[in-house]
């Protein structure tokens, strides 16, 4: 199994990082050709604006976009879920393929960084530690989308429609490996 993490900019030697704990090979991609032979792909936190104006230039957002389409799963966490969106209240061209509106750095100043334990029957009972940085959240998902987790205030902060998973948060900032391991089940048509 070969994962591509988007190193344009942004977390993606973090989820590198976590993919190889769990003894997968996992490649940084640049350029448009290192999408070929790619299980699946994640798209790490960082700035969306800055990680989408760079796949713009290197001509990966069509590409990624028609393979995400065609069937090749995704995992978005934070800036990356932005990316997925259909919809965003201030970045203008998502990727739009997931049927999710979502609002970027949406907890304001007093929220701006935290974690939370995040119930996430998906994987389990034991609460996931999710470590928001200037986050996202997902203001309406439409039916196709499954929604894994909500804060204790109803917010949704992660969700999946098919073989597309988006995360508001950083699991590779922590050492629960559980995202990633249910991101490869995902992969290998497990889960
Ligand atoms: N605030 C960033 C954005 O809007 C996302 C932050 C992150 O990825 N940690 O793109």
């Amino acid at each position: 199994m070969k994962i591509g993490v988007l190193a344009s900019q942004g977390a993606f030697a973090e989820h590198i990082a976590r993919l190889q704990q769990l003894e997968v090979e996992a490649v940084p991609v640049r350029l448009p050709e290192e999408l070929a032979g790619l299980d699946g792909l994640v798209i790490p936190g960082g700035e969306s604006t800055s990680i989408g104006r760079l796949m713009r230039d290197y001509k990966l957002a069509g590409e990624i976009r028609d393979r995400a389409k065609n069937g090749l799963p995704v995992l978005g966490t934070c800036a990356g879920m932005i990316l997925l969106a259909r919809k965003t209240d201030t970045y203008p061209e998502p990727l739009a393929v997931m049927d999710i509106t979502v609002r970027r750095n949406a907890f304001g100043r007093q929220r701006e960084s935290f974690e939370a334990e995040l119930s996430v029957p998906v994987l389990g009972k034991k609460p996931f530690p999710g470590v928001f940085i200037r986050a996202p959240l997902i203001e309406q998902a439409d039916g196709k989308v499954e929604v894994l987790s909500r804060l204790a205030d109803g917010i949704i902060v992660a969700a999946r429609q098919g073989k597309l998973l988006a995360l508001a948060f950083h699991p590779e900032l922590t050492d629960d490996l559980r995202f990633h391991r249910y991101f490869l089940d995902i992969v290998a048509g497990h889960k």
